[in-house]
């Protein structure tokens, strides 16, 4: 069975602006870790006999972690606590952008009056569901005589989002605030 990844995904983040890049950007260290190529056992993906390619045979494998908190979400919920807070723009690509620094205080009222009143907070949450994309019927005329064929009817499941998702979004997203409020840096999604 093929494996599809069907969702991208968005980052909350604690953010500072480079001066010389003019780039949002967020404090990480250096971490060694296990190389994730080869899950750590060395050998290359497509040849065992060989060195794996991006720790060369190592095993380890230096990566950058972010010191800072983040929250990562789907896409899809990434839009919807955009939507909380007031942020998402039709007009505009939704999928990065920044929060600044003077913003913040105004962002956390609004969390908090989201995990004070319940009715304010049910009003963005999702139920899930199963379904079968649509079947699509097309003439395939490549051969001597043309057929009819089917593509699509993949299943795709929507995991919804329940309330306390979004409980656990809100106290992330005020740990988040409050860790860019002490540091004066502003907050990024990405
Ligand atoms: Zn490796």
């Amino acid at each position: 069975m093929k494996l599809i990844n069907l969702y991208e995904s968005i980052d909350f983040i604690p953010s500072y602006r480079n001066k010389e890049t003019g780039y949002q950007e967020s404090p990480s260290e250096e971490v060694d870790g296990e190389c994730s190529l080869c899950d750590g056992d060395g050998k290359d993906y497509n040849d065992e006999t060989q060195p794996c390619r991006q720790c060369e045979g190592k095993c380890k494998y230096n990566s950058r972690k972010y010191t800072v908190p983040t929250l990562n979400v789907s896409n899809d919920n990434g839009y919807l606590i955009l939507q909380m807070l007031g942020l998402h723009s039709r007009d505009e690509d939704n999928s990065i952008g920044t929060i600044p620094n003077k913003d913040l205080p105004e962002i956390r009222r609004k969390l908090i009056m989201l995990k004070n009143k319940d009715n304010e907070r049910n009003s963005f949450t999702r139920d899930g569901s199963d379904t079968r994309s649509p079947k699509t019927s097309y003439v395939d005329k490549s051969g001597d005589v043309p057929q009819i064929r089917t593509q699509g009817g993949g299943r795709v499941i929507d995991m919804g989002t329940s309330d306390s998702q979004i409980n656990r979004y809100i106290d992330k997203l005020l740990e988040i605030i409050s860790i860019a409020q002490e540091k004066g840096f502003d907050v990024s999604w990405h």
